[in-house]
């Protein structure tokens, strides 16, 4: 892995690669997440949101809360980006689905991603789905920047916490800042390696440096309880090291909350001055580097209906390498396919705009009628593919009843365009009966449903199939391969490539095939590519 933040950037475009930070935030439902997010946009200048972020269903909504259906659920479906500047850094924060039933979508968008924060709720720990997301982060070594948040109210003792980052995700966990205080007396942060004091003043502005300011801070009694846990913390913690960071074996941890807009300036501050600039990634074929000059990029998200108003499709890409121009022909290398991108665009808190130029680690959202699909590699010529963005065998497979059977061309096409976006999985049986499709939560059903409804004027039910599971089959040997799809013609249909997936009635019934069939590999994930 190369790394342009490590050594002195040599030419132009290494040096803006260095200064890009494309990261995402893992959190459990409740923990902060959104209202993190928008005070870090709020800090790098993108939003100037007055208020603070009300309860949930009356409160306002952030950006990336697009469609009527997570309105209405109070959830966030969709996955977005930001991009915002600070000191001399380009954030591109890419936001994913809060909602568990979408976190296909989430691991997607985890492989766009060069670094993570979790925010972890300060009384409530480590919850399921934070331990879920960190478990994919560490599948790809992507490094972790925690943030304790809600420190504001009664919490967990600070070295309690860091103890269970320690204990259940086998991670070493470095504190670079301490709370002062917690829960109502939490009066600000202390920065343990230089002993900088940021005060609980809203702005996160810094209100005082060394023991000299703490003393006009804490009121005197709690004076020598407060300086003997921070003396306690930097002397018995482990000293930080960038190199376990970046290698995703630890992570520096900072305290704040949210919601009081504190200890999020010591986190953008760490993420600029930590967190690991666009690193490299593999190709089927070979290591592509960002600061190559050739650009190459791959679609990790598919969204419809940005903007109502404007029925446009836009493909996520996140730029791998090199530099892209608006206006440049691009190579798409699953069609072989020549692309002119005339319309790039980045994305901000509140707007999008063309985007003249991009970097590597840029995330841009290119509109077109539906010739980009998730997974596609784009390059400047090379015939490359990018590896590994994943799909997952789904959970749930149900057909779909439609009430006019006249619509069953338009149907056919709905289906095809919603599994091009990644919304659900669509399986055409080889014997030619209708489509099942798959889903891995139930509320992606009912945002099929609902955008079947509302973008095509279809009207559908679904119906339990009598398929439960399903899974990808391949051979090392094309005959094997064979063999096995004439003999089991009836249980098999294909994916949106093509690529054939036997479907079976129980758990029981797969592992009899795969007994039976030892030359047959059978998987639960499929890189797409
Ligand atoms: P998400 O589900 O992770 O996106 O969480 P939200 O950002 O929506 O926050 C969930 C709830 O916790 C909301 O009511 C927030 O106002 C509240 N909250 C978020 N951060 C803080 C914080 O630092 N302190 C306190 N006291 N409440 C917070």
């Amino acid at each position: 892995m190369t790394d342009a933040a490590l050594a002195t950037p040599q030419t132009p475009l290494a040096r803006e690669v260095a200064r890009r930070r494309t990261f995402a935030i893992i959190s459990h439902p409740d923990a902060g997440k959104t209202t993190l997010t928008e005070k870090l946009l709020m800090f790098g200048g993108a939003i100037q949101l007055a208020g603070q972020v009300k309860a949930k269903g009356e409160r306002r909504r952030t950006k990336s809360d697009w469609m009527g259906i997570e309105r209405e659920r109070g959830i966030s479906v969709v996955t977005s980006v930001m991009t915002f500047e600070y000191r001399n850094c380009v954030f591109n924060l890419l936001d994913t689905p809060g909602h568990e039933d979408f976190s296909e979508d989430t691991y997607r968008t985890l492989t766009a991603v060069d670094s993570a924060v979790m925010v972890i709720d300060a009384a409530k720990g480590i919850e399921a789905r934070t331990r879920k997301l960190f478990e994919v982060c560490r599948l790809r070594d992507i490094p972790i920047v925690t943030f304790i948040n809600k420190m504001d109210r009664e919490s967990r003792d600070p070295f309690e916490i860091l103890d269970e980052i320690e204990k259940t995700l086998a991670l070493d966990a470095t504190p670079l800042t301490w709370p002062i205080g917690r829960g109502r007396d939490f009066a600000g942060t202390y920065e343990l390696a230089t002993g900088r004091i940021r005060l609980v003043d809203g702005s996160g502005e810094v209100a005082g440096e060394g023991m000299d300011a703490l003393a006009g801070l804490v009121d005197a009694n709690r004076l020598a309880e407060v300086t003997e846990e921070m003396e306690l913390a930097a002397g018995a913690l482990k000293p930080f090291d960038l190199a376990s960071f970046r290698e995703g074996h630890l992570t520096p941890v900072f305290f704040g909350s949210a919601l009081r807009n504190f200890g999020v300036r010591d986190l953008l501050d760490g993420l600029a001055d930590l967190a690991p600039s666009p690193q490299g990634l593999d190709s089927d074929k070979r290591a592509v580097a960002p600061d190559e000059d050739r650009m190459t990029a791959f679609v990790f998200k598919v969204q419809a209906n940005m903007d109502p108003n404007h029925r446009d499709r836009i493909a996520f890409v996140r730029l791998c390498s090199g530099k892209l121009s608006r206006g440049m022909k691009v190579r798409q290398t699953r069609t072989a396919k020549t692309i002119g991108l005339h319309a790039p665009q980045f994305f901000f808190a509140q707007d999008r705009a063309l985007a003249e130029e991009a970097y590597a680690g840029d995330v841009v959202g290119i509109p077109n009628h539906g010739l980009l699909r998730i997974g596609d590699t784009l390059t400047e010529g090379e015939d490359i593919s990018f590896v590994g963005v994943p799909s997952f065998a789904p959970e749930i497979l149900r057909r779909v009843r439609l009430e006019d059977a006249m619509k069953a061309k338009k149907l056919k096409q709905a289906l095809q365009e919603m599994a091009e976006e990644g919304v659900v999985q669509v399986f055409r049986p080889f014997d030619g009966s209708p489509s099942l499709i798959g889903v891995v939560g139930p509320l992606q059903i009912d945002v099929l449903a609902d955008r079947l409804k509302g973008e095509y004027g279809l009207e559908v039910g679904f119906e339990q199939s009598q398929y439960a599971l399903a899974r990808w089959v391949s051979a090392a040997n094309k005959a094997d391969l064979n063999e096995f799809l004439n003999a089991n013609r009836s249980s098999l249909a294909e994916d949106l490539d093509g690529d054939p997936v036997l479907l079976t009635g129980s758990a029981f019934q797969m592992t009899r095939a795969q007994e039976r069939w030892s030359k047959i590999a059978f998987t639960d994930i499929k890189d797409v590519r």
